[in-house]
Order: C-alpha cells, then sequence, then structure tokens
C-alpha cells in the first residue's frame, strides 16, 4: 500500500481542488495521510482506506507515484471511472445481440470503437455485387451488345443502394459462437461501461436511457439490473458481496450527471440498518 502526506506548497494543485474523503466527507488538508485508489484515482483518507479493507474498485492497488494535477483533471475521453464493478458472467442469450448494439458512438466525447474488420468483410455483399457486374459488363461488350452493360451498372448500383439502406450493418463484433465474458462493469459519470474479457472493446449503456439500476442480493453475491427506458433489462451477476462494497458502490451511483432511480433489494436486516443513510440523504435511493 502507497500512501502520500499532503504537503504544502509541494501539494498546492491539489490542495486547491479542496477534495474531500469521498466515504466520510471529511475535507483533505495539509498534513494528513492519503491513499489514491489505482483504478478511479480517488483520494482516500489513510483511515478510511483501513474501513474499506484496503480496497476500492474491487480491488487494492494504490498509486505509488502523487498524481500529477494536469491528470487528475482529466476530462472527458480518458476520465477515470467513478467505480469498478468486478463481474464474472458471460452475456446471457436472451439480449446478447441487443447489448453489443448499445454503443451509441454518436455519445459526446465517446471515441468511436474501431472496426477491425477489413474493407471486404465489412463490405462483403457489395464487393461482390460489383464483381458480378463488371463481369456481365465485359462479357456483353465482347458479345456486342454495349447497351445492356447500362442496365447492369443501373442493377448494380440499386441493389447497392437498397441494401445500406434496409440492412445498416451494426455489429461491432464479428459473431462467434463462444460466449463473451464480461470482466467488469465500470461507473462513469454519464454511461456505463461493460468490459470483456480478451477484448479491449467495451460496450456503453448511455446514462440518459436508464431508467433504473437494481441491486439485488442473492444470497452470496449481488446481482445488478439495469433497466431501460422501454423496459428492456440487462442484468449481471457481479462479485459484490458486502455491505461495503455496496457502500462503495452507492457513493459513485450519486454523483451520476443525472438521477436514476437506485433500488437496493432482499437486503439483510442488519445492511438495511447500515445502509439507511442513503435512503433518508437521496430521494431516488430505495431500499427494500
Ligand atoms: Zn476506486
Amino acid at each position: 500500500m502507497h500512501t502520500h502526506i499532503i504537503r504544502n506548497p509541494r501539494h498546492k494543485a491539489f490542495l486547491n481542488e479542496n477534495r474531500s474523503d469521498p466515504i466520510t466527507g471529511d475535507e483533505i488538508k495539509e498534513g494528513d495521510k492519503i491513499v489514491f485508489c489505482a483504478i478511479c484515482k480517488s483520494a482516500f483518507l489513510y483511515d478510511t482506506w483501513l474501513y474499506l479493507d484496503k480496497t476500492h474498485c474491487n480491488q487494492g492497488e494504490t498509486l505509488g507515484k502523487f498524481p500529477s494535477s494536469q491528470k487528475l483533471e482529466i476530462s472527458g475521453v480518458t476520465r477515470p471511472p467513478l467505480y469498478v464493478i468486478g463481474c464474472n458472467d458471460k452475456i446471457s442469450n436472451s439480449y446478447g445481440n441487443e447489448l453489443l448494439d448499445e454503443t451509441d458512438n454518436h455519445f459526446m466525447n465517446v471515441p468511436v470503437i474501431a472496426d477491425e474488420r477489413s474493407l471486404y468483410q465489412k463490405n462483403t455483399f457489395s464487393i461482390w455485387v460489383i464483381i458480378i457486374s463488371v463481369f456481365l459488363i465485359i462479357l456483353t461488350m465482347f458479345l456486342g451488345i454495349a447497351p445492356l452493360s447500362i442496365g447492369i451498372t443501373f442493377i448494380a448500383i440499386m441493389t447497392i443502394g437498397i441494401k445500406s439502406m434496409f440492412f445498416k450493418d451494426k455489429k461491432l463484433f464479428t459473431p462467434s459462437k463462444k460466449k463473451k465474458e464480461i470482466e467488469s462493469i465500470e461507473i462513469h459519470r454519464n454511461y456505463i461501461s461493460i468490459r470483456f474479457k480478451d477484448t479491449k472493446k467495451d460496450v456503453r449503456i448511455i446514462l440518459k436511457s436508464i431508467l433504473t439500476i437494481n441491486l439485488i442480493y442473492a444470497g452470496k453475491s449481488y446481482s445488478l439490473q439495469i433497466v431501460k427506458k422501454g423496459n428492456k433489462i440487462y442484468e449481471f451477476s457481479t462479485s459484490l458481496s458486502n455491505v461495503t462494497q455496496i457502500n462503495q458502490l452507492l457513493h459513485s451511483l450519486v454523483q451520476l450527471d443525472e438521477k436514476v432511480t437506485i433500488f437496493v433489494r432482499n437486503l439483510p436486516y442488519d445492511d438495511r440498518i447500515k445502509l439507511r443513510k442513503w435512503e433518508t440523504e437521496n430521494e431516488n435511493i430505495l431500499l427494500y
């Protein structure tokens, strides 16, 4: 574990941010001993970090190097997530393709996910139409019936046009029989990102499209349900298993850019008491 003592003027930029401990709300001042979560770069007072069992974002790594203020202010694309939920789940058959189609590339600040397929893979249909047409055109020219070429060209253009009008190619992943395994779910200020094993691609569900988030206690661990406007539901089983982790997750969920209704369901009685402050302080959080 790496700790840092806040010094002035060495950490002046950090002090100017007037940060407070994300869990206790205590102001972070000169002389305080702090710890940075390696994933979300949040700064915690040392005692808070101990209280969190030295874990945040589903892991225990801390930053050895004091992050420069420039890095702390990164906005948009490279901004670190608010929280990372560990996940060990496969895409469900019931919604697999719909989930993979989620990412809205027009979404502000989100980099367009690279389509790694070759030109041929992307346009197989159109390329074959062109090859066949060119072959037919050459053939008709040799046979001395050139006017037919114009007809063939016209039909080829129409075919490609109609195909691209009605069958928009939205697939981000080349089809594979292997089910995509989900590694983690990241909570960002304006979207939730589903990260997959074996691939750097992620699927982003935009906050604006989300109606409610359900955290359901299922005996050993919690499952996370994302209910979209229009009632499409995605459900993931997570590695969240205790009230401290739920506490951390709720802390990130109240920082979202827009208020989403959050239900925590099937809570054991003791945990419900521990989490009660979230319900009393936030009208959009409901415990059951
Ligand atoms: Zn973190």
